[in-house]
């Protein structure tokens, strides 16, 4: 059998692959620029690992008291606050949100704009068409900009993505494409280069994240306060267990453990906190899934991730109902329906964000997104690594210290007409542990959303986007470039 496909006659100025935390931005920012978007997205739901991992909070980007992103993500925050679905926790991070919230709120804001969503859909691959010339350098101020940024080798054009869904393989045909995909998928099928993991090939842990529904909130807040977890408010609560790490809840743990509840791995990162405009709700910020299952690009590890997941919330869930009080009566509200994952390929752009850019607090021509988020990762070779903001003698650790990521970050090497947005941009391991966090997404996927739309409107390459125009156009409409 010959496996053949179809062209659709539509054809769109701007096809976003991914409608998660940065697709979805993306597709709202090019769709308010005038363009004509489509967003195809495998879920049933937009917004990604911030909905369907149910990855709360959006992580905090402050310096100096300043939020870092605003723009788009500003809207978003706004809109939940109206909706009574985010909240203020005491801690002084405004960014706790009901990812069921987020879900409308995105899908809202990309229809109001004229944008359309093709859900259940999977991108398989793109067509391309033959090389063709090599690009001009990267446009900065109105000048062509450095040989760092100069692309001489010829470039792919992507002519149009095959897709699959109820309807077969179907070809959909734009002049430009955003990658938002969060492992690449389209740029690593397009033969673009991309690095996966640490040194080892070794990456980020994966987690599974779920929520327990019936918990009596009051009687846990005692519960917690009388056993070493303080908590600010009775409203919001936050309570965590990591072995070694003075949690008061680990002589619990290590009961559980004894009495065969607890697997010796369900402490290696336990974390549980409210979900605002879910009362009684708790939101579970693991299980970590088995270190062997690491790679979330890799689709056979991809589901036993799911499965293994799966058994330890049944034993979390179990240790929460036994040994916490307020949970006896606590059930299962939900599973993520995606497995949460930090990092698989990131692709080699024009330029690649290194940890010395961060530690330096490195500035560029062509920023387009600022970042104070440490660099967090979630080993899976033991423990967590946080370089936190009072940790270190480097630039970065002043508290109103920030480096600025660079519009080359998204643009992978050999593509004339593709823009890869959020966890996959162009950064070493260590780097893209600080930039991945949500906001900065979102932030990546406004600057990509404006720069699809205008070069959708010239010849499609985005190396021969006025990067300087952009960066006014971002600031014009509320960001902080
Ligand atoms: C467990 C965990 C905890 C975290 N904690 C925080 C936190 O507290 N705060 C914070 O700010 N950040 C946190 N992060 C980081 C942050 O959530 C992610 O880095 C960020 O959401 C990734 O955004 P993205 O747009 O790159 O990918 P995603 O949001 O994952 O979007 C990718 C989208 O593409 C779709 N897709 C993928 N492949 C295809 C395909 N082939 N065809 C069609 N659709 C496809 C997916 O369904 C998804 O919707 C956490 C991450 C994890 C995993």
């Amino acid at each position: 059998m010959t496996l053949t496909y179809h062209t659709l006659e539509r054809t769109w100025d701007v096809i976003v692959a991914g409608g998660g935390t940065a697709g979805a931005v993306a597709g709202i920012a090019a769709a308010r620029a005038g363009a004509r978007v489509l967003v195809v997205e495998a879920q049933g739901s937009l917004g990604g690992t911030g909905t369907n991992a149910w990855v709360t909070p959006l992580m905090r980007n402050v310096s100096g008291g300043e939020n870092l992103n605003r723009g788009l993500t500003e809207e978003i925050k706004r809109r939940l606050r109206e909706r009574g679905d985010s909240a203020y926790a005491p801690n002084g991070n405004d960014n706790w949100f009901n990812p069921e919230g987020l879900k409308f709120v995105l899908e809202q804001m990309l229809l109001e704009a004229g944008g359309e969503v093709l859900y259940h859909t999977g991108v398989v691959a793109p067509l391309l068409r033959q090389k063709v010339e090599g690009s001009k350098g990267l446009r900065a101020e109105g000048k062509e900009q450095s040989a760092e940024s100069h692309n001489p080798q010829p470039m792919a054009h992507i002519h149009s993505l095959v897709i699959h869904n109820k309807g077969g393989l179907q070809a959909l045909r734009a002049k430009v494409f955003i990658d938002a995909t969060g492992d690449a998928d389209v740029a690593a099928r397009a033969g673009a280069p991309f690095h996966a993991g640490d040194e080892d090939g070794v990456h980020q842990a994966m987690s599974l994240r779920f929520t327990l529904a019936g918990v009596d909130t009051a009687r846990l807040y005692e519960f917690l306060q009388a056993n070493g977890q303080w908590q600010d408010s009775p409203d919001f609560l936050h309570f965590w267990m990591v072995w070694g790490r003075k949690s008061s809840l680990e002589p619990m743990f290590r009961q559980a453990v004894d009495d065969g509840v607890l697997q010796e791995r369900d402490g290696d990162y336990f974390q549980a906190f409210s979900v605002p405009g879910r009362a009684g709700e708790l939101s579970f910020n693991c299980p970590r899934i088995r270190a062997d299952l690491n790679d979330g690009a890799d689709p056979w590890q991809l589901s036993a991730a799911q499965t293994d997941g799966r058994e330890a919330i049944e034993r979390l869930t179990r240790f929460c109902r036994d040994y916490l009080t307020g949970c006896e009566h606590a059930y299962i509200g939900l599973v993520a329906p995606m497995v949460g994952i930090r990092e698989t390929r990131r692709i080699v752009g024009d330029y690649t964000l290194s940890v010395e850019d961060i530690l330096t607090c490195k500035k560029f021509p062509d920023s387009i997104c600022k970042n104070h988020y440490p660099v967090d990762i979630h080993s899976v070779k033991g423990g967590a690594k946080l370089l936190h903001e009072t940790g270190g003698q480097a630039p970065y650790f002043a508290p109103d210290a920030y480096h600025e990521i660079p519009y080359r970050c998204l643009l992978p090497q050999g593509v004339a007409n593709l823009l890869v947005a959020g966890r996959a941009a162009s950064s070493t391991f260590e780097a893209q542990s600080s930039i991945r966090v949500q906001q900065n997404c979102h932030t990546m996927g406004e600057a990509a959303g404006i720069a699809a739309a205008w070069a959708a409107k010239a010849e499609g390459d985005v190396r021969q986007v006025d990067v300087a125009a952009l960066q006014t156009e971002m600031r014009r409409l509320g960001g902080n470039v």
